[in-house]
């Protein structure tokens, strides 16, 4: 099966003709190939989008009235939910989740298409107050063509937030998949023509981020970018961004801390921390990735979670196991490097979870590992890994607690485990981070909570009615009528 991009409703072949292997990660053997994009191409998706948008708001998308765009919105949602296991089945054997993971991203993913359509015409501007004669007023406009470029882990979740709202606001998309996880984005494309969108409205070019990714992210047509990724590729888009004066969303990942207080109802507790680095086999940006424990409970808790661990197994998409494999060769290598590092520095195991007999040896597994008294300032504990490995440490104060969990460069989430509401209230507000938990934990499935980070976890919100504004521009009009 060879795919194209997706530009203007139509399938098309890369200029170039080339074509990248699409991998099975459960078995390392390639199953299709997808398109090359590269800055012909970005070109041409970016064409499509101005098309649909127009000159002054007149295209044959920007012209439509909230309600006829929220229509399309909706039946956009209902024609997702038509197609929710199919694309669940692609984007397990793209990417290699478990089934159950991405029938629960599908489903996300139209939570979000529904949320925003909902918001289409709830979207206003203000009047303000000024001098006497005057009456002044903000409308919020759409901003015109928006570039989104999605990681791997999370494609459909991803695409749903960030091109939701883009959408909601009235802009057209250009969207950069991940080369390991285009094909639920390819399909949804398509999905959105079947629903009636527009030419232009959703475009879709594959290939690889130092191609395609850098064309878009440099294209002066572009007018927003939403990037989801790693601080480095992160920082590369906002310079090329930063050229032409283009607004970026980052949303770069963290080193998350759970903090679990001696007062903590720990059979609560356990299996979400557990869920919280597992889900995904741990290839989550607001992954739990520190347990910060205090020392009353730190022997209880290692020893309860590490039964727990143990327990875990990874295996193909299909026995939909705890964890499926990691999602490329290259990710799988620097998991294992970060593990064997650890323990070369002595850090100590405390449990280690299982590989399906089933799996193939070829496929990237990666067992889970809970770590334990894990040294602050080690790469364990600051790096993030980007795999099914928690890094556990015990803490003696509330005020060691709030010290550790601010201790990285990150600031994505982090959760709060305690019976006492004043602690639980004053951690919310002393923790760096852009989502706290309090006796929960996940961002996974709430489309209307915003997200994003603080520090190199990256800026902008998205989720929520508050990523709607990051796709406006906002006008200011003033009239004097004396
Ligand atoms: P990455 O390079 O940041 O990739 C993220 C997206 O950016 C992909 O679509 C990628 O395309 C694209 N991209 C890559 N280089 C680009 C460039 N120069 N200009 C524009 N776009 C570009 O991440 P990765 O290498 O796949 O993963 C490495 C690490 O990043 C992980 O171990 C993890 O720590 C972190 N990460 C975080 C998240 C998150 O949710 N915050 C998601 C994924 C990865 P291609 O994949 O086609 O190159
Ligand atoms: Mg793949």
């Amino acid at each position: 099966m060879e795919y194209r991009h997706y530009i203007g409703n139509t399938p098309v072949m890369p200029e170039t003709g080339a074509t990248l292997d699409v991998i099975d990660p459960s078995t390392g053997e390639a199953f299709a190939a997808i398109a090359r994009g590269d800055a012909h191409d970005i070109e041409r998706a970016v064409a499509a989008a101005q098309y649909a948008m127009g000159d002054a708001l007149d295209g044959p998308w920007s012209r439509l009235s909230p309600v006829e765009r929220s229509d399309l919105l909706f039946a956009y949602a209902d024609a997702v939910a038509r197609h929710a296991d199919e694309l669940a089945q692609l984007e397990a054997r793209d990417t290699g989740k478990a089934r159950k993971t991405a029938r629960s991203d599908a489903a996300v993913l139209v939570r979000y298409l529904r949320y925003y359509a909902g918001c289409v015409d709830k979207l206003h501007g203000e009047t303000l107050p000024y001098t006497t004669g005057f009456t002044v007023l903000t409308v919020r406009e759409p901003i015109g063509v928006t570039g989104h470029i999605i990681p791997w882990n999370y494609p459909m979740q991803i695409f749903g937030r960030s091109v939701g709202a883009s959408l909601a606001a009235g802009n057209a998309c250009v969207v950069k998949p991940a080369e390991d996880a285009s094909l639920s984005i390819l399909r949804l494309a398509e999905i959105a023509a079947e629903a009636g969108l527009p030419a232009g409205a959703v475009n879709v070019v594959t290939g690889l981020g130092s191609e395609a990714g850098a064309a878009l992210s440099a294209h002066p047509g572009i007018r927003h970018i939403s990037f989801t990724g790693s601080t480095v590729t992160g920082a590369l888009v906002a310079q090329a961004a930063a050229a032409r004066h283009c607004p970026v969303v980052l949303e770069l990942g963290g080193k998350s801390p759970q903090l679990v207080f001696d007062d903590a109802d720990l059979d609560a507790a356990l299996p979400v921390i557990l869920n919280a680095i597992v889900q995904n086999a741990g290839q989550t940006c607001s992954a739990g990735s520190r347990l910060l424990v205090q020392r009353g409970v730190y022997e209880q808790v290692i020893e309860r979670l590490s039964e727990r661990f143990s327990a875990m197994r990874a295996g193909p998409p299909s026995m939909d196991l705890d964890m499926g494999p990691l999602v490329n060769a290259k990710q799988h290598a620097r998991v294992r490097a970060f593990v064997e590092a650890a323990e070369a520095e002595g850090i100590r195991v405390a449990a280690r979870g299982r590989i399906a007999a089933e799996a193939s040896h070829d496929g990237f597994y990666q067992p889970a590992v809970l770590f334990r008294d894990v040294p602050p300032d080690s790469r364990l504990a600051q790096e993030e890994v980007f795999g099914p490995v928690l890094a556990a440490m015990p803490f003696d104060t509330e005020a060691d607690a709030v010290r550790l969990a601010n201790g990285t460069e990150y600031g994505l989430v982090a959760g709060v485990w305690t019976q006492d509401a004043s602690r639980g209230l004053r951690l919310a507000r002393k923790l760096q981070a852009g989502q706290v938990f309090i006796n929960n934990y996940g961002a996974g499935g709430g489309v209307e909570l915003p997200f994003g980070g603080v520090k190199s976890s990256g800026h902008g919100r998205e989720k929520g009615f508050e990523a709607l504004f990051g796709f406006t521009n906002l006008k200011t009009v003033a009239i004097r009528h004396g």
